[in-house]
């Protein structure tokens, strides 16, 4: 089973993938987690990488599709995979297609820009794990503190107002044209076009889960 998982940055991508990853025995393979990793920061060009993500700015193409194309070699992804902020721009989209990685599922999941400030201005992640919080609709037991280890929770440097607003902007000027992309493939009636599936992210977590399970169902079935 490959996956794609589209949206906004916080659509609630991350917290479907883990239901998806764990359904599925897949990895989920988030783009933005690799680049995140202190092995890659810590190397000059990854000063450069920090740079861009801490303002917003996409990562070239060239260094994204070498880091997929690497991920998807190593043997946890015999099952498959779920990518996860990836694809994000056209040639993302079309270096997959070429080098003959077949899709099954495309999940984009639609949300508001207004909503998308109120959710990540909260959002508050335990780095270790992953695990994502939110201030108001979903505050860890103790403040600031992870459930499960105790130990403390971050804010991204990219989760402030002004980062999340340009977030946005390259969202909808780089990564929309990948959607409608997509959605095209499926319309050219092409057998080998991934299955589009769109989900309203405005409900609550279990809501979009239980939408996106149905979905899968109803899909797999035809
Ligand atoms: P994310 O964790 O998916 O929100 O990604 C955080 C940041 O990592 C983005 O704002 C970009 O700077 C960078 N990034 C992640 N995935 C990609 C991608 N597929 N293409 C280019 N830049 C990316």
């Amino acid at each position: 089973m490959n996956i794609i998982l589209l949206g906004p940055p916080g659509a609630g991508k991350g917290t479907q993938a883990e239901f998806l990853t764990t359904f599925y025995h897949i990895p989920k393979i988030s783009t933005g987690d690799i680049l995140r990793d202190p092995a890659i920061q810590g190397t000059p060009v990854g000063l450069q990488i920090k740079a861009l993500m801490d303002t917003g700015q996409l990562i070239s193409d060239k260094v994204i599709i070498e880091l997929v194309e690497s991920r998807i070699q190593q043997a946890d992804c015999t099952n498959g995979f779920l990518f996860d902020g990836f694809p994000r721009t056209l040639p993302q989209a079309e270096a997959i297609r070429s080098n003959g990685i077949f899709i099954d599922f495309v999940i984009e999941i639609e949300i508001e820009d207004d909503e998308i400030v109120k959710r990540l201005s909260g959002r508050r992640i335990h780095p270790g794990s992953g695990r994502i919080y939110h201030i108001l609709h979903n505050s860890p037991k103790v403040p600031n503190t992870d459930d499960v280890t105790g130990e403390p929770l971050i804010q991204r440097n990219d989760d402030t107002e002004a980062t999340i607003r340009e977030r946005l902007r390259i969202y909808h000027q780089q990564t929309k044209p990948v959607l409608f992309y997509y959605k095209e493939w499926q319309r050219s009636g092409d057998p080998d076009a991934p299955c589009y599936i769109l989900i309203n992210g405005h409900a609550d977590v279990d809501e979009v889960r239980r939408h996106i399970f149905a979905e899968l169902k109803k899909n797999s079935q035809k």
